[in-house]
């Protein structure tokens, strides 16, 4: 499939075919429309080696329009974010593909607060981009651009701030980070080193010429799992190429599993402070056992990290993120961030002096799987409310339909939705059995290839 993506998360597509110059010139120039002439974009892009063509073309476009550019250079998607709210400017925007592979590139765009565009702004930026009308500055108007070379240093300042770098500082913690040779490899050792940790640092040169697939799953990690066994470290981190996403391994050199890093950072956080927790529907129960447990609320908003962060402010949560290794502290910056996940897990291994497969173990245990089927447009509705029938009657069922449909039942839970961005369609469930998940997706499987195939009849 060779055609652009463009969600709410952003834009993507293949460098040279999809991704072209004209395409990133042309957001470049509907990202400065929605800003208008006078405006400050701060700009950064991870390591691809598609990154200065792409990064050049969108601040071209942005110049176009008379829009002030800040050039940060290679930073992380949360480090951009951190600088778009620091630097009090109109908006950011990150050349980055995050977690896709080497051939891909894309472009992230972010609120003055530094969290992605609400689906009202991305649908308002799509518009301009096919209208193709762009409010061009006139000679008199262009933009300046100006460099910023802060962010990595302003972005480790942050996340020490929420964190007791003295007291992980003491347990001269040996760990192995996996940069994947992205945008974190710069950052990421200067707060292990604030953190007084001896870092072994695999895929640690910025190069974008990606070592193993960029997206932390234990399949990419294996060559992480040996290090951390050989090294002797009581951790392993696996970023993704924007570094927002954070993956971990076990002091025995065992990948945990994604759900597990907002879990232990929600239960690192939960022994400090007391509040309300965000995340999506498709995320596992781990957080509201812990939650219940700190008699604290979990609330669950649709997919998609806006969507999140939008819970977050709106109900004034402490804490939050998403259960693919997506950890977010508002007070650091209001996006996934890697740096506050790795922070958060050392100082939790720091204070209980406890190894980290202990700190696993302490978490109640779930089996999670995750399935997908084509799903024509127009057919997830009628998926849904066949769901919806056959489950809402079951003893103590609670529906969540923010996004799709999510049912939580006594033995386990299941959500199904279409995806935002391909004609598919998700079916997750979640249990404390791997039989109950597996007849949970079964069942609404069976639902779901029943409405599809009655679609295509008509
Ligand atoms: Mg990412």
């Amino acid at each position: 499939m060779d055609r652009l993506m463009i969600s709410v998360s952003g834009v993507r597509g293949t460098v040279g075919s999809a991704l072209t110059p004209r395409v990133a010139a042309e957001f470049g120039c509907a990202f400065g429309t929605m800003l208008g002439t006078g405006a400050a974009c701060v700009l950064g892009r991870d390591t691809r080696t598609s990154g200065p063509a792409v990064r050049n073309a969108v601040a071209g476009g942005l110049l176009a329009c008379g829009v002030n550019v800040v050039d940060l250079g290679v930073t992380t998607t949360p480090g951009t974010a951190l600088m778009t709210r620091s630097l009090s400017a109109d908006g950011g925007m990150v050349v980055t593909a995050s977690h896709n592979p080497a051939a891909y590139n894309g472009i992230k765009f972010l609120q003055p607060t530094g969290t992605g565009l609400t689906a009202a702004d991305a649908g308002r930026l799509r518009r301009l981009w096919e209208g193709g009308e762009f409010a061009l500055a006139g000679a008199g108007d262009q933009g300046t651009e100006s460099r910023n070379d802060e962010t990595h240093a302003r972005h480790v300042e942050a996340v020490c701030g929420v964190c007791d770098p003295a007291a992980v500082a003491k347990r001269g913690f040996t760990v192995v980070l996996d940069s994947v040779n992205g945008a974190g490899c710069a950052v990421t050792p200067m707060l292990l080193e604030r953190l007084g940790c001896k870092v072994v640092h695999v895929n640690g040169e910025p190069t974008g010429r990606f070592a193993h697939p960029p997206e932390p799953v234990a399949e990419n990690l294996t060559g992480l799992c040996d290090a951390v066994r050989e090294r002797k470290a009581v951790v392993g981190f696996a970023q993704d190429a924007d570094a927002d996403r954070l993956a971990i391994v076990d002091e025995a050199g065992r990948f945990i599993g994604e759900e597990y890093t907002l879990a232990l950072a929600a239960a690192f956080v939960l022994r400090h402070r007391k509040g309300k927790l965000a995340t999506n529907l498709a995320t596992s129960r781990m957080i509201d056992d812990l939650a219940a447990s700190a008699g604290c609320e979990v609330l669950r908003a649709p997919t998609g990290e806006a969507n999140v962060v939008e819970a977050m402010r709106r109900e004034g949560c402490i804490f939050g993120g998403e259960g693919g290794g997506g950890v977010i502290d508002p007070q650091v910056v209001e996006v996934r961030d890697s740096l506050v996940g790795i922070a958060y897990v050392l100082q939790y291994l720091a204070e209980t002096g406890k190894r980290l497969s202990e700190l696993v173990a302490e978490v109640p245990a779930y089996v999670m799987r995750k399935t997908k089927l084509p799903c024509p447009a127009g057919a997830a509705d009628r998926v849904t409310a066949g769901a919806r029938k056959a489950l809402a009657g079951r003893p103590g069922a609670k529906l969540n339909d923010a996004d799709g449909l999510r049912v939580d039942l006594p033995e386990g839970w299941v959500c199904v939705r279409a995806s935002n961005t391909e004609p598919i369609l998700r079916i997750i469930a979640e249990a404390g059995d791997g039989t109950v998940v597996d007849a949970l997706i079964a069942e609404v499987r069976e639902i779901a290839e029943g409405a599809i195939g009655e679609c295509s009849n008509e």
